[in-house]
């Protein structure tokens, strides 16, 4: 199935295969933060990520929003739609934290009355500056129609997995995604939702069961995975 290796990205490996159309993602244990400045492993994440991701966009379709999944094929790969990313970040928000809390200098965990949603612009060398939509049209990374889809499409996302990891005990605080377009145009969800991309806390305690303890050094990474994992396995 697998043809040659298309990109090694910091958490994934991407492959060609015979089809055109299609691509098989392959997930890692690496872990990075900082843009990269802090690396790391962390074991068992990889087939971790690779499950839930799956389950979670199948859990999105059902909602209504498309994606690029077609196949999970083993524990670490999946076969996806190929699709060209639109180098944008979005953020949804629904309690300060991270990024925000420092910006703003707030402390996190405030709930917000409605979500929020903030793009950055996904390059590397810049550092994944924060933008506005009026600066994504002016750089012509997307149109304004995919803008307003893609804000529809990531407050469908936030409806659904809040009220979701809710159900499992756990607060989806923030999270990010990223979208694609298929060959014909079509903008679908792509790249990954896991604990690396997403803030959840246990709705009793607040623990944090996400990257932030790889980030931040906390200890118990690997256990942070597993359980939210198996919440999840519990409520789907
Ligand atoms: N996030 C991500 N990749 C990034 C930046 C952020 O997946 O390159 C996720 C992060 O895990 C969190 C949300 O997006 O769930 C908001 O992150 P924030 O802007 O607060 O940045 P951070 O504090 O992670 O640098």
């Amino acid at each position: 199935m697998k043809t040659e290796q298309l990109y090694e990205g910091k958490a994934k490996k991407v492959f060609m295969t015979e089809d055109p159309e299609q691509l098989i993602v392959s997930y890692k244990d690496d872990a990075t933060a900082f843009n990269g400045l802090k690396k790391g492993t962390i074991a068992g994440k990889g087939v971790i990520n690779n499950r839930m991701s799956n389950l979670l966009m199948q859990l999105l379709e059902k909602a209504g929003v498309p994606t690029h999944f077609i196949e999970e094929l083993s524990e670490r790969e999946t076969l996806v739609k190929r699709v060209s990313i639109v180098p944008l970040e979005v953020i949804i928000r629904n309690y300060s934290a991270g990024s925000f809390a420092k910006r703003y200098g707030v402390v996190e965990g405030i709930r917000f009355d409605e979500p929020t949603i903030e793009f950055s612009y996904k390059n590397d060398d810049l550092g994944d500056p924060l933008m506005n939509s009026y600066h994504a049209l002016a750089l012509k990374l997307a149109t304004k129609e995919e803008i307003e889809t893609i804000k529809r499409y990531a407050f469908l996302v936030n409806e659904t997995l809040s009220k979701f990891w809710l159900e499992c005990g756990v607060i989806l605080i923030d999270f990010k995604l990223e979208f694609g377009r298929l060959s014909d145009g079509t903008i679908v969800l792509a790249d990954e939702i896991s604990p690396d991309t997403c803030r959840l806390w246990d709705e009793k305690t607040h623990e944090k069961l996400d990257k932030d303890r790889f980030r931040r050094d906390m200890g118990g990474v690997e256990d942070a995975y597993s359980e939210v994992m198996k919440r999840l396995m519990e409520n789907i």
